[in-house]
């Protein structure tokens, strides 16, 4: 297992961004749980460091609370090939999709065991009873029973979901309930997600967000992204001198590095409006749909001279995703069967990952630069390139999948697609906004607003923090860490994000 190195930050740069009340909440909460936790660590476990929006939440929010002189850390996991690819068929399956198709029995479950048995030796070695331990997602969820009987008070976080049951979904959960069925808290993204067995009482919802602040989110000039693009090679143009971005940790940052693009030709002109997705390299997030889709915007003479960018890391970078390099691979062969004038308006970018804020950075300046921002997603637990193409006030076009329904309303601050496999209406709602930049503005206006108001980390922040609260005060109630389970807070009836009176 590897300790993730966190620097600290300070929630008072929200105050240029945000009403004075949501600060002074924030700071009670954080003061409340510093007393409380003096001398205890808040432990969060995942699978990866980079790549993803789990890894992107972590970075963020982790220094704001080590800000407040709460000692949060970040472990992850190790595991082999064998084990991640069981665990991305998990995923899809919790996504409602029977993704390779491969069987999630005993001889997976055991694997899963075993890598979670070495890793669970390790983290105890590190965890000490009354610690508080955020589990995040699928892939760590079998350490939770061995940390609750060493006296940790742990939270299973859940990132993805799908809203409704299918015989993938309920293999999915088959596989992994048996492991949380002492975890006394359970988070969800969205309401929709919780299934039905875990249904019972320990629950709670609690809204992903992104950071304003950070290399991925910050402001830039128009100079700073020009000279970005042109640098990293995904536009075409004099080389410029400012390629500068805030690390997290308050030092500058320069983009270095280039991308890996794949393309007929020449990079598109700065002036070239560009279409971007942002993705890993999944099927999930559709990458053939929205070339296919954009085809059919050019045939039908409504593209102008726009093009399109699929963008997504490095192949080699994720290390729990491992179908990463195969579904580049697909999209590359497709793109090469492109007609040759479609193909010189299609670029696929590998960026690089060796440094995270880096990548974050020409993530912030691609984003910032596109003409219409699209996430195509055929599934998605909840968008973070949604949320970050909000705050950036950009024209969104994105399926009404999963949470992404609770980031857009349509024709408010977006184009939602219906039916996300629909490449006709695909075409036609970036036709539209091409057509009508204004119309563009305000979506992107409106979008940046509620992205203000509900999606930046102090909301996550503060929900955790009451949660965590709430949960200790239970488990001193119970006296005994391993008493506090599920049925105590079933008895208990009370959701664990509410203020304790
Ligand atoms: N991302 C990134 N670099 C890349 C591709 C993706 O930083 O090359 C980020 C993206 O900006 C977003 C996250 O990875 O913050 C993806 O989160 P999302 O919720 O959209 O999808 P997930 O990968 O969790 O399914």
């Amino acid at each position: 297992m590897e300790e993730v190195v966190v620097p600290v930050n300070h929630i008072e740069r929200f105050s240029k961004v945000l009403d004075p009340e949501l600060l002074s909440r924030y700071q009670q909460v954080t003061r409340s749980l510093r007393e409380r936790f003096e001398g205890r660590t808040v432990w969060n476990v995942n699978t990866t460091a980079a790549g993803g929006g789990v890894a992107e939440m972590l970075h963020s929010l982790i220094p704001y609370v080590r800000g407040e002189g709460i000692d949060a850390r970040w472990v992850v996991m190790e595991a082999n090939e064998q084990f991640f690819g069981i665990t991305k068929r998990l995923h899809h399956a919790l996504h409602g999709s029977a993704g390779d198709g491969t069987p999630l029995g005993d001889a997976e479950r055991r694997v899963f065991d075993e890598v979670t048995a070495a890793n669970t030796i390790e983290l105890l070695a590190r965890v000490r009873p009354r610690d508080v331990v955020l589990v995040h997602d699928p892939q760590p969820a079998g350490m939770c029973d061995a940390l609750i009987r060493a006296g940790a008070l742990v939270v299973w976080r859940c990132h993805i979901g799908h809203d409704e049951s299918n015989q993938e979904v309920e293999r999915g959960w088959a596989f992994l309930a048996p492991y949380l069925k002492n975890v006394p808290a359970l988070v969800f993204s969205r309401e929709a997600y919780v299934p039905a067995a875990l249904d019972d009482g320990r629950t709670t919802v609690i809204t992903p967000s992104i950071d304003a602040f950070s290399a991925k989110n910050q402001e830039l000039d128009q100079a700073t992204i020009h000279s970005i693009l042109v640098h990293v090679g995904l536009v075409e143009g004099p080389d410029g001198e400012d390629r500068s971005f805030v690390r997290q940790d308050g030092t500058p940052g320069r983009v270095d590095r280039q991308v890996d693009v794949v393309r007929l030709g020449r990079a598109p002109l700065w002036d070239t409006p560009l279409i971007v997705q942002v993705s890993r390299w999944d099927p999930l997030k559709d990458p053939l749909g929205v070339m296919n889709g954009f085809g059919h915007l050019v045939e039908r003479g409504m593209a102008g001279d726009a093009h399109l960018v699929l963008a997504g890391p490095n192949v080699h970078a994720v290390a729990d995703d491992p179908e990463g390099a195969s579904v580049l691979d697909e999209v590359i062969a497709h793109w090469r069967e492109l007609p040759h004038a479609l193909r010189h308006r299609v670029h696929i970018a590998s960026l690089p990952m060796a440094d995270i804020e880096e990548n974050a950075a020409i993530v912030n300046a691609l984003q910032r630069h596109a003409a219409i921002i699209v996430q195509k997603s055929l599934e998605e637990g909840f968008g973070l390139t949604v949320t970050e193409a909000m705050w950036k006030g950009r024209p969104i076009v994105a399926s009404a999948v999963g949470g992404i329904r609770d980031q857009i309303e349509d024709g408010e601050h977006g184009v939602l697609l219906a039916d996300p496999s629909d490449r006709q209406a695909f075409a036609a709602a970036l036709g539209k906004l091409l057509a009508d930049p204004a119309w563009g503005e305000t979506l992107g206006a409106n979008a940046k607003e509620r992205a203000r108001h509900e999606f930046l980390g102090i909301h996550q922040l503060i929900k955790h923090g009451r949660l965590i609260e709430n949960l200790d005060a239970v488990h001193d109630e119970c006296g005994r860490p391993a008493e506090l389970t599920h049925e105590v807070m079933q008895r208990r009836g009370s959701r664990l994000e509410e203020p304790r009176e």
